[in-house]
């Protein structure tokens, strides 16, 4: 699990894959991980179980 923050707000989500966009602010691609690469992100990006989340 990683934790995604929203430069724009600061806002922090707990989420295996990098958020659309932010939960708080609505803004898209603020999401930026902390603490770590973000190849995650990358392997989510393929599969469809992330999605239903948004
Ligand atoms: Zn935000």
């Amino acid at each position: 699990m990683a934790i995604w923050k929203c430069k724009n707000c600061g806002t922090t989500k707990e989420s295996r894959c990098k958020p659309k966009k932010c939960p708080n602010c609505g803004e898209a691609n603020t999401m930026e991980k902390e603490g770590g690469p973000e190849e995650t992100a990358e392997k989510c990006g393929k599969g469809s179980r992330c999605k239903k989340k948004a």
